[in-house]
């Protein structure tokens, strides 16, 4: 009974419709999903109605960026979290910020990619969807500058690169206790990525789980094999769930939904904290 913890719709960077993730996880055979669209839960309402419909079971979730120690690290938050609660605020703010830097970074890359406009950027991004780079990348690839995606990510949008911006995002500690706030459920997306991997040393994580932290997303695609041992040898000493997911972004990236999937039995403990109540 497999679920796939961590996907992205075209309310974010994916490129499939909520409900087109949805069926995509039931084609795989999978028994459920989280859908976790970046700093937004825009996708929830389509995602639950077709889960209902092809009888997969759909867990509520978001991807909240948040800042550590000056690197991006990203934070999976379970449960029905995105509406009426501080954290709504707070991705309000960050897709606000995100918009602006998108922008920023738009204008930098105009020295080097004339033919890339802002229009058409922007025209990628309508109201209710997050702005990221991946937004930028499929301009690129419009005009020609680069073929794919992944190519766009190597020098033109990459972290080190002249023409990126960064953005405004909540500390991860104070993003910890938001989300167990709200009832929902923390878990580190991708502790061992390259953004985020300087700054989570086990102190750093041993903190977070003081906090309310739930889990680690120890089998991810972004991890070889010393780091996922790693990370499931800290969740295990810190009392964490250890997770498993895809990060499917569609076509967007080569990540295939269910590649990555997350024990029943531990699917069991983290839904028992996002619906407390209900018998698993
Ligand atoms: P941003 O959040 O705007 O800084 O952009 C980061 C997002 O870009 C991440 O959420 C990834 O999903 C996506 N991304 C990073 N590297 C790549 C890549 N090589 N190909 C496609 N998407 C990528
Ligand atoms: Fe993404
Ligand atoms: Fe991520
Ligand atoms: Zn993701």
């Amino acid at each position: 009974m497999p679920y796939d913890l961590h996907t992205h719709s075209i309310a974010s960077d994916g490129t499939t419709s909520p409900g087109d993730v949805v069926r995509a996880a039931a084609a795989a055979g999978l028994t459920g999903l989280a859908l976790t669209d970046h700093d937004t839960g825009a996708g929830l309402a389509e995602a639950a109605a077709v889960a209902r419909e092809v009888g997969v079971d759909l867990v509520p979730g978001v991807e909240i960026s948040t800042a550590l120690r000056g690197r991006s690290v990203h934070l999976l938050g379970y449960g029905d979290i995105t509406t009426g609660t501080d954290l709504e605020t707070v991705l309000r703010g960050t897709v606000s910020s995100r918009l602006g830097r998108l922008r920023l970074i738009v204008r930098r890359l105009q020295a080097v990619v004339p033919s890339l406009e802002l229009a058409d950027v922007l025209a990628r991004v309508p109201q209710g969807v997050t702005p990221g780079r991946p937004h930028v990348a499929d301009a690129l690839v419009a005009v020609g500058a680069v073929g794919s995606r992944d190519e766009a990510f190597v020098e033109l949008l990459a972290e080190d690169s002249p023409y990126y911006v960064g953005y405004r995002a909540p500390q991860l500690l104070d993003t910890v206790r938001m989300v167990a706030a709200a009832g929902g459920a923390a878990v580190v997306a991708h502790p061992g990525s390259r953004s985020a991997v300087d700054v989570l040393d086990d102190g750093a994580v041993a903190g977070l789980a003081q906090a309310g932290l739930v889990g680690l997303e120890v089998d991810h695609r972004d991890h070889d094999a010393p780091t996922r041992d790693r990370l499931r040898g800290l969740a295990r000493d810190l009392g964490l769930l250890a997770t498993g997911s895809s990060d499917f972004h569609g076509a967007g990236k080569r990540n295939e939904i269910g590649e990555n999937t997350t024990d029943p039995e531990v699917t069991e403990e983290l839904l028992s904290i996002v619906r407390p109540g209900v018998p698993g």
